[in-house]
């Protein structure tokens, strides 16, 4: 078996993979243990597949706290076809608009989607302000209803993430685009109607997406969808109405197992999240002319910590130098260039310990 030393890994997606699941990972695409075929060769509608499915479903339900009211659902199309199969099931044929909440790059796509499709109204946009904070609960109108609240737990791009849900009346279920934080945190799911997330950042690789759907939400979805647009039809048929992505799927599996029996559960991952975080702000702290923080301090993210350097030339500079020594994926995002570091789950604190070293060197030498 060959070894091979890889990068530190701090792409905003898809991201890192733990050493750990890589291997297990890379075993299944010869061989499986429990049965001796390629992952890449295992009919969907196999028992062995079945069997995948069923436990990736109660290790989600077992880390979560996921009550029986919920519907666990995995399906393709990534965080973007959700943007749209939401407003669709949700939306259509009702009475009240819909409310969300415009935080960055990816909540702002959502909106344009919903509105292909009904009232998206939005409750509060951060865009005049470059999108550099969320807002308040008392920004937020609470004491209206609506079909449901839409916003995204941690805009990735930006780097801003909820520490709290925000604020909406008791009769307007929250839906929320976790991509870029699910599973990184313990989640008291009840104070939602829908969470999903695509795999491709906590998860795993890229390919399938996961859907928390509460059962009474799933009474509003109108007659006449297209079947591989209509959640119930993907969870009648168990998440596989369609052949759906073995790999992916199995790969995600082996994510959860990882998170419960080597990580010891979600408030753990937490911790290990909040130390990594700690870690490479506190460096950013102690060069504030240098490296400049992009969010307001009480919403910075934990996940995607997104900074500036003086000029573009020292950006560029840097991207250079962090990928000569061993660094991948700390180019900021196209929309708004600058640097950005995303600490996802499998990304090691050791990883960020060498990042720091780099980052003070690299200031020291340039600042
Ligand atoms: N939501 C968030 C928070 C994201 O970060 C992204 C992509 N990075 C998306 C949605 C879109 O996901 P996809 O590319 O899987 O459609």
């Amino acid at each position: 078996m060959l070894t091979l030393k890889r990068l530190h890994n701090f792409s905003a997606g898809p991201g890192a993979v733990p050493d750990s699941v890589l291997a297990l990972a890379s075993q299944a695409l010869e061989c499986l243990p429990n049965i001796p075929l390629s992952i890449l060769g295992v009919s969907h509608r196999s028992r062995e597949f079945v069997a995948m499915v069923e436990e990736l479903e109660d290790n989600l339900r077992q880390l979560i706290g996921l009550p029986a009211d919920y519907e666990c659902v995995f399906l393709q199309g990534g965080g973007s076809l959700q943007f749209s199969m939401i407003p669709m099931n949700f939306l259509r044929g009702q009475a009240l608009p819909a409310a969300y909440i415009d935080s960055g790059y990816w909540s702002h796509k959502a909106i344009k989607e919903a509105r292909l499709e009904g009232t998206a109204e939005v409750v509060w946009s951060g865009e005049s302000d470059a999108y550099v904070r969320l807002p308040e609960d008392h920004e937020l109108p609470a004491d209206r209803d609506f079909s449901y609240l839409h916003y995204s737990s941690n805009e990735t791009v930006e780097g801003l993430q909820y520490f709290r849900e925000p604020a909406c009346s008791a009769a307007t279920p929250r839906i929320c685009d976790m991509s870029s934080d699910f599973l990184a945190r313990p989640i008291d799911v009840t104070r939602y109607g829908m969470i999903y997330a695509h795999a491709q950042k906590n998860l795993g690789p890229s390919g399938v997406s996961v859907c928390l759907i509460h059962k009474s939400l799933l009474e509003r979805c109108p007659e006449g969808l297209h079947s591989m647009l209509d959640y119930r039809k993907h969870i009648g048929m168990h998440s596989a109405y369609n052949t759906p992505p073995v790999f992916a799927i199995y790969v995600v599996l082996l994510v959860t197992r990882w998170l419960r029996n080597d990580i010891g559960g979600l408030a753990a991952m937490e911790q290990i999240n909040r130390r990594k975080a700690a870690l490479l702000y506190g460096t950013l702290a102690t060069h504030p002319e240098f490296y400049r923080c992009r969010a307001r301090l009480a919403d910075r993210s934990l996940m995607n910590v997104a900074f500036t350097l003086p000029t573009a030339a020292l950006e560029q500079q840097f991207v250079t130098e962090v990928e000569d020594a061993g660094f991948y994926g700390l180019g900021g995002h196209r929309s708004i260039g600058g640097l950005r570091a995303s600490l996802y789950n499998p990304v090691t604190e050791a990883s960020v310990t060498a990042l720091t070293e780099f980052m003070s060197d690299f200031a020291q030498r340039h600042g």
